[in-house]
């Protein structure tokens, strides 16, 4: 196969046939993929509606393999899940975040995702202090991404990590807020500092008025509960448009930028303000 650059389209394509022996390639390429430094975090911005400022960036992992090209994390997260080694890229991806923070402005934070399994890693909540104090960055600015179904009994431990980064200072958000089982009994249970409604509610939401009912009622539970609300995948103006009447705080998605490289977020916040 033909070595390819940074820029290179991906062509291999997230699926459960991908077969047993492609998984064990790519996890022995995995294996190394960190010391070879072949990952790098790109960076997705939030935008606050009402302010019209950038408040921060979702940090999303990248995997440059040497000979098949750019990797999406729809198929590497779950090899990495698997054999275990998302505790290292997940401790690269915090300690990565926090040295980005030191260079960017205050106001501005980052938010990385974590797997389930990441939480059985009692571990993960001395890496992350240490990141923080390493980089001299206020907690604050660090928010953790968990997905609702994370939270399901088997990973009994997860609110107990998840009260000590709270504990910590660090904010926490309940991603693909809709697509999971008992979303409000979680927002009952744990302090989250947001909700990010699910990409696929936001697509639908012009077209389909049983869409447009449940966003706009999730915008009013965050309210209610005083808590911050994203909205995943925005795309046009008209979405844009509907969220600012209905009143979503931060919107997140192509139309306002797609994930960019470290240099590209530099000249970002040197930008003005959009309206
Ligand atoms: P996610 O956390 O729900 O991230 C949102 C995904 O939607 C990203 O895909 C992003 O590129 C994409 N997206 C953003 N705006 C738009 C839009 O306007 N339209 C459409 N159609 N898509 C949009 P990506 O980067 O491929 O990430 C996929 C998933 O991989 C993420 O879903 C997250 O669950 C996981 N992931 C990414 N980075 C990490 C990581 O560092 N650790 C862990 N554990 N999971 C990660
Ligand atoms: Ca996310
Ligand atoms: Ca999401
Ligand atoms: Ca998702």
């Amino acid at each position: 196969a033909k070595k390819s650059g940074p820029g290179t389209i991906c062509f291999f394509e997230a699926s459960d046939d991908t077969s047993a022996r492609e998984r064990r390639a790519l996890q022995h390429d995995l294996e190394h993929a960190i010391e070879a430094d072949e990952l790098f975090l790109v960076y997705q911005p939030f935008l606050d509606i009402r302010q019209g400022r950038i408040t921060g960036f979702e940090a999303l992992l990248r995997w440059q393999h040497p000979v098949r090209g750019l990797i999406p994390p729809s198929v590497f997260i779950p090899i990495a899940e698997e054999s275990g080694l998302i505790h290292q890229l997940g401790e690269w991806v915090v300690r990565r975040a926090c040295a980005m923070l030191a260079r960017w402005p205050d106001g501005i934070r980052i938010a990385v995702n974590f797997s389930a399994v990441q939480f059985q890693n009692v571990g993960i909540l001395q890496t992350i202090v240490e990141a923080l104090a390493e980089a001299k960055v206020a907690p604050d600015r660090l928010e953790i991404e968990i997905t609702e179904s994370m939270l399901i009994s088997k990973y009994g431990a997860a609110p107990a990590i998840l009260n000590s980064l709270l504990e910590l200072g660090l904010t926490v958000a309940l991603d693909d807020f809709g697509t999971g089982f008992s979303s409000l009994t979680y927002l009952r249970k744990l302090p989250f500092s947001r909700i990010k409604i699910d990409q696929s509610f936001i697509r639908d939401m012009l077209t389909q008025p049983d869409c447009a009912a449940i966003v706009k009622s999730v915008i009013g539970l965050a309210q209610e509960l005083k808590i911050g609300v994203v909205a995943e995948g925005v795309e046009t103006v008209d979405q844009l448009e509907y969220l600012r009447q209905t009143s979503c705080d931060e919107v997140q998605g192509y139309l306002i930028g797609r994930p960019m490289s470290a240099s590209e977020i530099a000249s970002m916040l040197d930008t003005k303000p959009r309206q």
